[in-house]
């Protein structure tokens, strides 16, 4: 299972382009915020996905590359951060007696708002987000960490982010690779997609309407 970086990435590519063939238009509701993975996301723009790619699209690639960021950080932290590990695997356990509905979801929809936009008429008697809360509030609040501990932690949050920004980098040049495979799935995939709604559009707007309609 120790596959090196550059595995891992074509792997996740591949992943993505089984997966956009089943993409469809309008199909995801519209967001109401920016999202914080794909906005400005360097990798995406390595990816060739950041200019007029549907948010969707792009996502999916992001949340797979994420996933490969997030497991490098995840052993080098075990590896070499023993005060972050410690806190990280405090935090998990905290977490595992909560309820969190974002978790174990296909990577095409990790990130994404769980919740439609409330309507201002038609509040919702709960919501996943709501409840996930709730379930971490009943929970005592963890120990609080000596002043030694605090300032191991922050060094060590210090090196995991550096370590994730090298992974983000080196996963940044084993994308260029696919450049051409990435571009010829959207080519096939999406591209027809949008042009077909393009035409859709065009077509209602030179209509005129019927008599009496
Ligand atoms: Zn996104």
């Amino acid at each position: 299972m120790d596959r090196t970086l550059e595995d891992r990435v074509a792997a996740a590519v591949r992943s993505w382009g089984r997966w956009v063939p089943r993409w469809r238009p309008g199909e995801s509701r519209a967001r109401t915020r920016p999202c914080r993975l794909c906005l400005g996301s360097p990798l995406l723009g390595q990816a060739g996905l950041d200019a007029d790619v549907p948010h969707a699209v792009g996502h999916a690639l992001a949340t797979r590359l994420k996933r490969i960021t997030d497991s490098e950080v995840a052993v080098y932290t075990d590896r070499n951060l023993p005060t972050l590990a410690a806190e990280l695997n405090r935090a998990e356990d905290r977490a595992r007696r909560s309820y969190r509905p974002q978790e174990g979801l296909d990577p095409e929809f990790e990130g994404l708002p769980l919740d439609p936009d409330p309507e201002p008429d038609a509040p919702f008697l709960f919501t996943l987000a709501g409840l996930a809360q709730e379930s971490t509030r009943e929970l005592p609040p963890p120990a609080p960490l000596s002043e030694e501990a605090k300032a191991a932690l922050r060094t060590e949050i210090r090196l995991a982010d550096e370590c994730g920004q090298h992974a983000v980098a080196l996963i940044g040049r084993a994308l260029v690779s696919h450049r051409p495979e990435i571009s010829a799935t959207l080519d096939r995939y999406v591209e027809p997609q949008i042009q077909a709604l393009l035409a859709d559009l065009q077509r209602e707007l030179d209509v005129p309407p019927l008599p009496g309609s």
